[in-house]
């Protein structure tokens, strides 16, 4: 078996997994909405991962939640900016 082998179980639980709870919209973010099987933990070099989710949600206008992420997929800390640019 390889190292870091990821059985059925742990994919599983990882994409139901609750990471965390947006703290202005209280939006709930899951595994699955950061497409946390696609992370390779190998291709990062440093810990906390900061996983950036924009959304809107209950009437609040977008919004950046910034998640830090340890090597285990447990939340560490989170932060929100209101200000947002993204360029193509
Ligand atoms: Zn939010």
């Amino acid at each position: 078996m390889k190292k870091n082998f990821m059985n059925t179980e742990t994919r599983a639980f990882l994409i139901r997994k609750l990471l965390t709870v947006c703290p202005v919209c209280q939006k709930r973010i899951y595994g699955k909405d950061i497409d946390i099987l696609k992370i390779d933990k190998k291709k990062i070099s440093h810990w906390p991962l900061r996983y950036i989710h924009c959304h809107t949600n209950n009437n609040v206008p977008f919004h950046a939640l910034t998640i830090y992420l340890d090597n285990n997929f447990a939340v560490r800390g989170n932060e929100v900016s209101n200000f947002i640019k993204i360029e193509n």
